[in-house]
Formats: structure tokens, sequence, C-alpha cells
């Protein structure tokens, strides 16, 4: 791999401090979505590695959780400088195993960063309470203390900022940490282990297991000694994970699938509204749980909308993520590919229109046309599915209580988006939609500051700002009598 530092390239996995072969021996191979080009293998572990590296966490947990707020802010103080250190290798590497264009992969990496230092900041305000005494000789103190081995599974469209998000929260509290990442994408979490060792980590905090994802799932889930499982990923696995966390009685935190609304009201700065939706469909290539996958375009607009984001979408650059000129890459799989397909020739049927885009690109492998489809019904796949790939469906609204409630019509409830330049529109529309985040007049809303999560079948817990802990921690309170003389 065209990297500066090749240690950071690891082919094993990090149990224990050490770096380690899945005990058979047995690999899987990692390709580049790009030109399905082979970039390596990894440990093809299973439950005996798992239990290894749980055994490893519990062990390091005795000594990690006792530590003091100032040493461990200090250590992830120190990873978030190392990952900037490294964040052109880290992006290639990113490139390399997921395709993005390396502009994203350089923001993915400096947004994961940017985790370890929210949360070594965080690590000393781990605050409790002092509550009043009900009984005059009581007293109600509250404190906060880490839940333990926590056990996390990350997806491979973010390989670096999903796991950061969660490992810097955990390992700030005092917990310790068993990661299984994405097949597809397991080199940034190798590397941010790697880096994590040279912050001054101790051994058994963070772990890595590569390998296979029923086997280490079903481990990390029944173990008693995993006090929460952290879950970035389908709905449909999502749902698994916290069925198989039931026995045990885990604390689960689930970011899953969304079907994000773009809601764009004929009061809207229009050339804003185009590039905003421009942003959140086309990142990543539509391949994040935020991508706008519904747009709703009031009729007063909706032709003049259409056309400006059509010419825009229609002159993407798709290409491999390392040139320069990139800006939109593959797609991760043959599935990606036939969904995104699916979609386009489902509405086609039903009646809308192709109005760029539409095949797969030219290139050929695992590349698709950006795509804009015009004339779309909620009858239509696209209105009720998450795409998860670059396919932009356009609808009509005529009002704002009718646009809610289609924007609302949905198991999902994750990130929304609209655009208006009315403050009551604000208002109303913001408190009005059933999702975690709101958009408003923007497309981008991801940053470590503030509370990124999900209701309705979109998930459970926030992950980052000041409530990204809260999961991490378990509260007791002491009842402290005896005080009158
Ligand atoms: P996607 O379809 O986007 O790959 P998944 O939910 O299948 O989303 O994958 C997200 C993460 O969940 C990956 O790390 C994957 O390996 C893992 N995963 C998939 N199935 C299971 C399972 N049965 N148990 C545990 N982890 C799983």
């Amino acid at each position: 791999m065209d990297i500066k530092n090749s240690e950071l390239f690891k082919n094993q996995c990090y149990i224990n401090g050490s770096w380690v072969n899945a005990d058979d021996g047995s690999t899987s191979n990692i390709v580049n979505p790009a030109n399905s080009k082979q970039l390596g293998t990894v440990p093809n572990c299973g439950s005996n590695e798992a239990l290894k590296a749980i055994k490893a966490a519990k062990e390091a947990y005795k000594v990690w959780s006792k530590t003091d707020a100032k040493q461990r802010s200090s250590v992830l103080k120190n990873l978030h400088r190392l990952m900037l250190e490294h964040q052109e290798d880290l992006a290639r590497i990113i490139t390399h195993e997921g395709g993005k264009p390396l502009s994203e992969s350089m923001g993915e990496i400096a947004y994961a960063a940017s985790f370890f230092e929210w949360f070594s900041e965080e690590a000393k305000r781990v605050y409790g309470d002092v509550i009043p005494g009900h009984q005059q000789d009581r007293r109600t103190l509250v404190i906060k203390q880490p839940i333990g081995v926590v056990g996390c599974i990350t997806p491979w469209n973010f390989p670096s900022a999903m796991l950061a998000r969660k490992i810097a929260p955990a390992i700030a509290v005092g917990c310790t940490v068993v990661a299984k990442p994405a097949p597809e994408t397991p080199y940034s979490a190798t590397a941010m282990a790697y880096l994590s060792e040279l912050a001054g980590i101790p051994k058994g905090v963070f772990n890595v297991v590569t390998g296979d994802a029923e086997k280490i799932g079903s481990v990390m889930t029944t173990h008693k000694e995993v006090k929460k499982i952290t879950f970035t990923g389908s709905t449909a696995v999502g749902k698994q994970l916290l069925k198989q966390s039931a026995d045990t009685v885990k604390k689960v935190s689930l970011e899953l699938g969304g079907h994000a609304p773009f809601i764009v009201f004929e009061d809207a700065n229009l050339e804003d509204a185009v590039d905003g939706a421009l942003i959140a469909k086309y990142r990543n290539s539509g391949q994040t749980c935020v991508c706008a996958n519904r747009i709703y375009v009031q009729s007063s607009i909706y032709d003049d909308f259409s056309k400006r984001f059509t010419e825009k979408a229609s002159q993407l650059v798709v290409g491999d993520g390392l040139a320069e000129s990139t800006q939109q890459g593959p797609l991760i799989s043959e599935d990606a590919m036939k969904k995104a397909s699916a979609h386009v020739e489902d509405a086609k049927n039903k009646g809308a229109t192709i109005a760029t885009g539409g095949n797969p690109h030219s290139l050929g492998g695992l590349f698709f046309e950006p795509t804009v489809l015009t004339g779309v019904s909620d009858e239509m796949l696209i209105a009720q599915e998450e795409t998860f790939g670059p396919v932009a469906p356009i609808f009509s609204f005529d009002s704002e209580k009718e646009v809610l409630e289609r924007a609302n019509n949905t198991p999902y409830g994750l990130a929304a988006y609209f655009y208006t330049s009315d403050l009551g529109k604000s208002w109303r529309v913001s408190e009005q939609l059933d999702y975690g985040m709101v958009g408003l007049n923007t497309g981008i809303i991801s940053t470590e500051m503030a509370p990124f999560g999900g209701i309705k079948e979109s998930g459970i817990g926030r992950e980052g700002s000041k409530y990204g802990v809260d999961d991490y921690l378990e509260m007791k309170y002491i009842s402290l009598a005896g005080i009158e003389e």
C-alpha cells in the first residue's frame, strides 16, 4: 500500500497488546473496491480469539477502570495527535479498502480524531450529584462508574470514525473494548490499534478481532463479562444483536439504518438547497445512514430545483478515490450495485423519469452513475427502503402538513433535513419531524460536539457530545445515613 509509514498497515489482529493470527492460521482476503485488487489478508478469527480478547479486556479493566481521569485523558489526547500526524496515510487506507474519494477520507480521519480530542476532555467531567437528604440524617450521593468490558461492532462506510466514536468515550470513562470491524474494512481498525499503543493505551484496553461476524458477535453478545454492546450497521443485524444480548441483560447502543427525508419549501434559498441536497445525497456514493434518501420539493419550485440539481449531479466526476479529480468513488459490493439498479428499475417501471444516470458506470466494476429520478411517488420501492447508493429520487409536495406526514411515514428515525427561510416554520417542522437529528438549511450535520443517534427503528443511544459518555457509564447512588449527632 502506498503509505509513508508501513507500520500502519497490519495484516494481523490486536489482542492483549500483541499482533496475532487466527488460532488455526486461516485468513480472509481484503480487496480494493475500485479495482478488485487484493490489498492483503487479515486473520479469520472466531469464538476462541473473541474469548481471548474478552479475557484480556476483563484483566485490563481491573487496572484501567481505576486509572485516574487525567491519565485517561492524556492518552486519548495523544491518540488525537497521532491520528492527525498520520492523517494522509490513514486516509489512504480508508480509500484503498472502502473506495471513498481521498478528500472525503481525509475528512473522515479529522472527524475520527475529533472524538479522541472531545472525549479526552470529557474524561475529566464525569460528574455525579449530591442530593438533599430525604430524612434529616441522610444525604444521597450519585456517582458514575464505567460499565465494564464493551463489545463494539462497526460498519465499512466510516471504518475509522464509527470506531473512534465508540472507543473514545468507552476508554475515556475507564471501560475496555473488544472491537470487531467490518470484514470489508479491517485495516482502519488495526491502524487505530497500532496508534493506540503508541499513544500509551495499555495492553488489553483496546482489542481488535477480525473474522467471522456471527461467531465473534455471538460470543460478544452472550458472554457475561461483556457488559455492553455498541453497534453501528443495518437495522436487521442490530435487532438480532439486541435479541442475543437479552439473556445477559446487556446495555445496548444501536446506530442503525436511516431513510432521511430532505424537504425543500418554496421559501428556501434554492441554490443553497441544491448544494445541500447534493452533499447529503452523494457523499460516500450515497452510502451513509444519514444520506438524503427522499428529496421532497414543493410543487411551485419542483421543476426549477430538479433542473439545477440534475445539472450538478450529472457533472460529478466518478472514478478511483485516489485520483485527485474524483468526487464519487465505487460502491462497496455487487449487492450494493444490485440494490441501486433495482431501485431505479422499479421506479422506472412505476412511471418515474430518469433525469440523469440510472446505470452502472461505463468504468465498469463497482462504479454507478450519479442518478436523479423525477416524478417519483410513494408506491415506489425507493420511497420505502434505504438505497445506500447514488440515486436521488425527487418527490413533489403541496403543503407542510402533507410533507410532514409523508416524511414521518417510515419505521426509521435517524436524520432529516429541510430548507426554509421562515422562522416559525423552522421551529414547527423541526419539532414535528420524528427524527433524532434535523439539518435545518444544511446538508451536513455530523460533529463530535452534537449527540448523534436515531429514534424508532434507527437506534438506541447517542454518540458524541457530553451525552456520549452516558452509554458507557452506570449510575450508582449511595444513601448515606447517620449524619445527625
Ligand atoms: P452492511 O449490510 O452495511 O454491511 P451489516 O449490519 O451487515 O451492514 O454490518 C455491520 C457490521 O455488523 C459489520 O461489522 C458486520 O460484520 C457485522 N455483522 C453482520 N452480521 C453480524 C452478526 N450476525 N453478528 C455480529 N455482527 C454482524
